[in-house]
Parts: structure tokens; C-alpha cells; sequence
């Protein structure tokens, strides 16, 4: 390597931490917004974001990038794709190509029309009114049309709209791997539906205080490994992780003193997002390899601490008489099988964010199916709330009785977010897969939720999955971890498995 070379990647690396050190500030500005901002100073925020934005968009575009990439893309820096300076140039020359295809014009009127249609979403679903929102949403799918055609496609127009979240992944191969979970998942759920057994949820229902419930989320952040020297968690009113990097990570939550799930089993899934963001190396903040990998590889960490451990009975040993002793009058009479079928009671309902382990797959099978519709102009939009409503119906054997309830249930659409929805369920099953290989390689990882002990698991994620930032991409890293390419199987297996059990199903 020439030292002119090396001295050209340090400035290449310099000007990426540099727009790091920008977003991180607007990172911060971002949770600040949503946790503690007096409203009087909503509109200085917007301003203060806007401005900032601004900034890094002009240096991730800034032509003096190509310049470095075309220097450095044949050097020996650029040979190991999956070496520090091999994926740092691999990932840049895709974000900037990706970033220059698209018109500046194209991305301010997605942006702007992202909020105009957010609000006017909010209105409809006040209103229980799809046709006010109606041609908002006809005109964000024509931009994301064009935003694919810009961007180009060699299978299907959704397929640029899903890689900007979930990078190398195709249509037609998500498509293939969800119709499998579909297949496995429908005659579970009606076995379910079909059983004698029924848990009794009325006691997630009764009287937590907030002050319990705060202590104990945060207890569980911290046994999982959530460093709070190097993080927060506040309350929002829609809980997010975010902040400003590996060193400052936040996470929020929302409590409501009579519904035990929503804190708990919430701060659970922040903490897994903020494990992630804690793992990534804190010296390449602003470099790929400082970054997340994907939108599923991210999900998949709040849904393993959320749903694989989280909703676990060998958890719920260490941690039930913790609960008992918080919450006496809610829990003292109820013995730990009682609260642990209640804590995964099963059943098709109409929201998806209060969807079970088992039907939520299939709320987002509903939301890809109709997406790619809407943007491939099989489907119009004045026809949607009727196919949103026939799929519930075909899937779930439940229709919903306002569009409130259906069509216009999820912010994403109106925020332009196509291609968003899979990821939730790339998560579940990439999480399933990455448990099944940490079991096999950790022994009895039950013997040590039992005992409380999450450090093997969580050391093991920070090996495996965290400290590569963007070194292998989410299948690459899928089929380094586990030897096996994405495939709904392992999931099928951990459902059937502990919904045998529970609902005394036959497993033959
Ligand atoms: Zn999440």
C-alpha cells in the first residue's frame, strides 16, 4: 500500500466521522424531541433538524467521496471485502451510488410530503376516514415509484424500496420464505385456536404501579447487559432506541399501570436494540463498520430478549418472584405457570403492535403482500381498505369493523416507509436462527436464564453480531453464524415447541 493511499483512506475516514459526529448531534436532538422538549420549542427543533440534515446529506454526497472511492476502490484496502477498509469502501461506493441516483428534488418533496401525509394519516384515523388520506397516500406511492425507478431494479420495483432498509435482499426471496411461515403458521394457529386451554390474561390486567414497573424494567435492562453508564431509559410516548451512538444509546418505554406487558416486555425489546448499539465498536462511529447491518439483523436483537428469552419460562424462574415481590397485590396469589401462559397467550387480534409471538408474522405478511401491490399498480389504493380487509379475514379468520382498526392502523405508509413492514419479520426468524446456533454452541442456555445468568448469551451476540458493524452483510452474517441460509424452520420449531406445551397440542 503506497503511503499516498493510506493517507487518502485517513481522509476518507476523517470526513466519515466527522458526518458521524453530525448525526450523532442530531441523534441526541431527535430523542430529546421525543422524551423531554417543551412543546414551545417544537418548531426550533424542526428547524435545528432540518439544518443539520441539510449538512450530512451534502457530505454524504459531497463528489469528493466518488473522488476517494475511485482512487481507493482498486487498492490493497479494497481487496477483503469484509476487512475494516474493505467493507468501510464496499458499504460507501453502495451509499453514495445509492444517494446520488436519487434527485435532490425527489428527496425533498419525499420528505416534506412524509410529514404533510403523516398528519393528514393522523386526521383519517381520528376520523375512522380513509378517503382523506387516500391521496396523500396515492401520491407517496407514485414518488416511491420513482424513487425505484431511479434508484433501478432488475426484479421487482419493491426490490430498491426493501434494500434501502434491508441491503441484498430481495423480493421474490422474502416473498418465498414468508409463504413458508405462512404455510407452517396458519394450522398452528388454528390448532391453538382450536384447544380446550386458554390462559387467563385478566391478570396482566390488574393494578401495577408505574414505580414497580420502572424498577423492575430497568433491573431486567441491566441483568441483559444494558450498560447504563453508557445509556438511558426514559419514558416516550411511542418507545424507540436511539441517541447518539455506542457510548450514549438511549431507549424509552411507556407505562400503563393496568396492562403489565406493554413496559416490560417493551423496555426488554429497547434494551435488545440498545445491546446492539452498545456492541458496535464506539472508534468507528460515522464508519460502516460502526454501523447496524440492517433493519431485520436489528430487529432481531429486541425480538431474542423480547420474545426467545424474554417470554421464556426459564426467565420467568429467576425473575417471577421479583415480580411477585413488586407487585403483591396483582401477583401474590398467582403461581408462575399461570402468569407464564398469560405472558404468551395466543390469539388473532386486529393490531399489530399488540399481536402475539405467533400471529404477529402474519400481520406483516399481510402489510408486504398489499405494499408490493400498491407499488407494483396491481392494486389501487381506493381498493385497499377491501384487500386489507379480505387478508385479515384469509389469514387471521378476523375482520376489522373500521378502517381505524385496519387499513389505518400503522404510521409507516404515511411517513413513506415501503419496504419497512419485513423487516419486523426478518427479525423473528433471523432471531430464531442466531438462538438456535448460540444454543448449540453455549449448551443449556435455559440452565442459565434460571439462574439469571445472561452474560453468555449476550457476550455471545456481541461476538457473533454486534462488533461487525457492516463488515458482512445480514445473510452473509446469517451463513457465517449459523451455516445455513435464512429459512423459516427454526422458527416454526421454537413455536410449535412452546405451543405444544403450553396449549397441550399434539405434536405429531
Ligand atoms: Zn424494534
Amino acid at each position: 500500500m503506497s503511503a499516498n493511499t493510506s493517507s487518502e483512506y485517513q481522509r476518507l475516514a476523517n470526513h466519515l466521522r466527522e458526518t458521524g459526529l453530525l448525526a450523532s448531534a442530531n441523534g441526541l436532538l431527535g430523542w430529546d424531541q421525543q422524551t423531554y422538549l417543551p412543546s414551545g420549542g417544537n418548531n426550533l427543533r424542526a428547524e435545528q433538524m432540518a439544518y443539520l440534515s441539510g449538512l450530512i446529506h451534502r457530505r454524504q454526497t459531497d463528489p469528493q467521496l466518488g473522488q476517494w472511492l475511485d482512487t481507493l476502490c482498486d487498492s490493497d484496502l479494497a481487496a477483503d471485502p469484509h476487512s475494516p477498509s474493505g467493507a468501510t469502501l464496499r458499504c460507501l461506493r453502495r451509499d453514495y451510488e445509492r444517494n446520488c441516483k436519487l434527485p435532490q428534488q425527489l428527496v425533498e418533496t419525499l420528505a416534506s410530503l412524509s410529514v404533510t401525509g403523516q398528519q393528514a394519516w393522523i386526521e383519517a384515523r381520528q376520523q375512522n376516514n380513509f378517503a382523506h388520506f387516500a391521496p396523500l397516500l396515492e401520491q407517496t406511492i407514485r414518488l416511491k415509484r420513482e424513487q425505484a425507478e431511479a434508484l433501478g431494479f432488475v426484479g421487482h420495483l419493491y426490490d430498491p424500496l426493501l434494500d434501502e432498509y434491508e441491503p441484498g435482499q430481495q423480493t421474490a426471496q422474502v416473498a418465498q420464505v414468508l409463504a413458508d411461515l405462512r404455510e407452517a403458521l396458519v394450522p398452528l394457529i388454528q390448532q391453538i385456536e382450536a384447544s380446550p386451554v386458554c390462559p387467563s390474561t385478566e391478570i396482566l390486567r390488574r393494578r401495577y404501579p408505574e414505580a414497580g414497573q420502572a424498577r423492575l424494567g430497568r433491573a431486567a435492562a441491566e441483568a441483559i447487559g444494558f450498560d447504563f453508564q453508557r445509556g438511558r431509559l426514559d419514558v416516550a410516548e411511542h418507545p424507540f432506541c436511539g441517541g447518539c451512538g455506542a457510548d450514549d444509546t438511549r431507549i424509552t418505554t411507556r407505562y400503563d399501570e393496568h396492562y403489565f406487558n406493554s413496559a416490560f416486555f417493551g423496555t426488554l425489546h429497547e434494551a435488545g436494540h440498545g445491546l446492539y448499539e452498545q456492541g458496535l465498536p464506539s472508534e468507528a462511529l460515522g464508519l460502516p463498520t460502526g454501523e447496524a447491518v440492517s433493519l431485520g439483523i436489528h430487529e432481531s436483537q429486541s425480538r431474542m430478549w423480547e420474545n426467545l428469552v424474554g417470554r421464556s419460562r426459564s426467565f420467568w424462574e429467576f425473575w417471577y418472584p421479583r415480580a411477585q415481590t413488586e407487585f403483591p397485590e396483582a401477583l401474590q396469589a398467582v403461581d408462575l405457570d399461570t402468569f407464564y401462559f398469560a405472558v404468551n397467550d395466543v390469539r388473532p387480534s386486529l393490531i399489530r403492535v399488540e399481536a402475539d409471538e405467533a400471529t404477529y408474522n402474519l400481520h406483516i405478511l399481510i402489510r408486504f403482500e398489499l405494499e408490493q401491490a400498491l407499488v407494483g399498480g396491481e392494486l389501487q389504493v381506493a381498493d385497499l381498505p377491501e384487500a386489507w380487509n379480505a387478508k385479515y379475514e384469509k389469514y387471521l379468520g378476523i375482520r376489522p369493523s373500521s378502517d381505524a382498526d385496519g387499513v389505518l392502523q400503522d404510521v409507516h405508509w404515511s411517513a413513506g416507509l415501503f419496504g419497512y413492514f419485513p423487516t419486523y419479520s426478518l427479525g423473528n426468524l433471523y432471531a430464531s436462527q442466531m438462538f438456535e446456533a448460540a444454543t448449540e454452541a453455549l449448551g443449556d442456555l435455559d440452565t442459565m436464564f434460571c439462574q439469571g445468568n445472561f452474560a453468555p448469551l449476550r457476550d455471545w451476540l456481541r461476538r457473533e453480531v454486534h462488533r461487525w458493524g457492516r463488515c458482512y452483510s445480514a445473510s452473509e452474517l446469517i451463513e457465517r453464524i449459523t451455516g445455513k441460509p435464512l429459512s423459516h424452520e427454526p422458527l416454526m420449531q421454537h413455536l410449535r415447541g412452546k405451543f405444544a406445551v403450553l396449549y397441550g397440542l399434539s405434536t405429531s
